[in-house]
């Protein structure tokens, strides 16, 4: 069974085919990063456009690298959901009309979903049951797994997303768009203990979160401080510290919780090593172990579509010719 997947609801086209025997046999990825900087955030008309410009050419790109043809794939799969609204409408539409033409299947995939089933493309990957943190731009959500398709939202942000959350801050910083990594790389040269960020709703209990009063404590600390690259440095490191902090302290009440040893950990924000390195700590205390996409496939990609089509193509679940998108979509109604 080969599976081409594609990815167009945010600010990355992206296209990948998953071949069941071999795994991701070629994949392309276009970031639409260059075109939303100077705006300081996506514009969600831009995106569209874009992907528009890219979805068809690169989708050629990846078959011609695979050395494959039309007859070969059995379905098309494409983020369906959740994302910007036009933006899903042209991988969808897109997608929807290749498999008609092609005469294979057409495949809706919860953009979530693809995020985390996304570990299971490595060697070492989890087995069901398990805990997912998803942290990306969007969303910070703690699930319970149970089986593929079955999915229970433990807790989740009522305000910023993790990603977000970092990116808000980055920006108040000045260090550009997206400023996740950029802050994560600052990090590295902050010291330890100078600055004191909460770790927000620890103190009580439940797996929600909230990460807006980080960027706000950020801004003031900010303005009080000696505005050196040293002080700029400190503060992303207590800033990162929180973020990472605060999602340990959660993931262990949610293991804990329900008794899970296995915890997956996607989204872009699953890139980041401080968040990497706690959590290690955190599953071989309690000797468990943690799982995360390769670095390539924590942040938006095409690979993790193929994938989660693949395995709903293995449930026989596939979507009427009528084009829809959902641009919100909560995951546990895939059951
Ligand atoms: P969603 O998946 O919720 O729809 P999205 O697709 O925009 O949102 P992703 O592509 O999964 O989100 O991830 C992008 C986010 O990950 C951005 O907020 C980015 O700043 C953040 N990010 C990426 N790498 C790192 C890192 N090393 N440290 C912290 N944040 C990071
Ligand atoms: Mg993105
Ligand atoms: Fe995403």
């Amino acid at each position: 069974t080969k599976i081409l997947g594609i990815e167009t609801s945010c600010d990355e086209t992206g296209v990948a085919v998953f071949d069941e025997q071999e795994g991701i046999i070629a994949q392309a990825l276009y970031s639409q990063i260059d075109i939303h900087a100077e705006y300081g955030g996506v514009v969600p008309e831009l995106a569209s456009r874009d992907h528009i410009r890219k979805t068809a050419l690169l989708t050629e790109q990846v078959m011609s690298e695979a050395g494959l043809t039309k007859q070969d794939i059995d379905g098309v799969a494409f983020t369906q959901g959740p994302g910007l609204i036009g933006a899903l409408l042209v991988g969808s539409t897109f997608g929807r009309s290749l498999a008609y033409s092609w005469g294979c299947k057409a495949i809706g995939v919860h953009h979530m979903e693809g995020h985390l089933l996304a570990p299971m493309l490595e060697q070492n990957k989890p087995e069901f049951p398990f805990i997912a943190l998803l942290v990306s731009g969007g969303h910070t959500q703690l699930v319970d797994v149970k089986d593929l398709g079955d999915y229970e939202i433990l807790g989740e942000s009522i305000d910023d997303a993790a990603g977000e959350a970092f990116d808000k801050t980055a920006k108040i910083m000045g260090l550009g768009y997206p400023g996740g990594p950029m802050l994560a790389r600052l990090a590295e040269q902050g010291v330890a203990g100078r600055y004191k960020f909460p770790r927000p709703m620890t103190d009580r209990p439940g797996l929600d979160f909230s990460f807006s009063g980080l960027k706000t404590f950020a801004a003031n600390t900010l303005r009080d401080c000696d505005g050196s690259e040293q002080a700029l440095a400190d503060i992303a490191y207590a800033f990162q510290e929180a973020v990472v902090d605060t999602l340990m302290i959660k993931c262990r009440r949610a293991l804990k919780q329900t008794g899970r040893k296995q915890l997956v950990v996607a989204g872009g924000v699953s890139a980041n090593v401080s968040l990497r390195n706690g959590l290690n700590d955190l599953m071989s205390k309690v000797n468990g172990k943690a799982f995360y996409p390769r670095p390539e496939f924590c942040t938006d990609n095409g690979a993790m579509i193929a994938y989660a089509g693949f395995c709903r193509y293995k449930l026989g679940q596939f979507e009427s010719l009528a084009i829809k998108a959902k641009p919100r979509w909560p995951m546990s109604e895939l059951r």
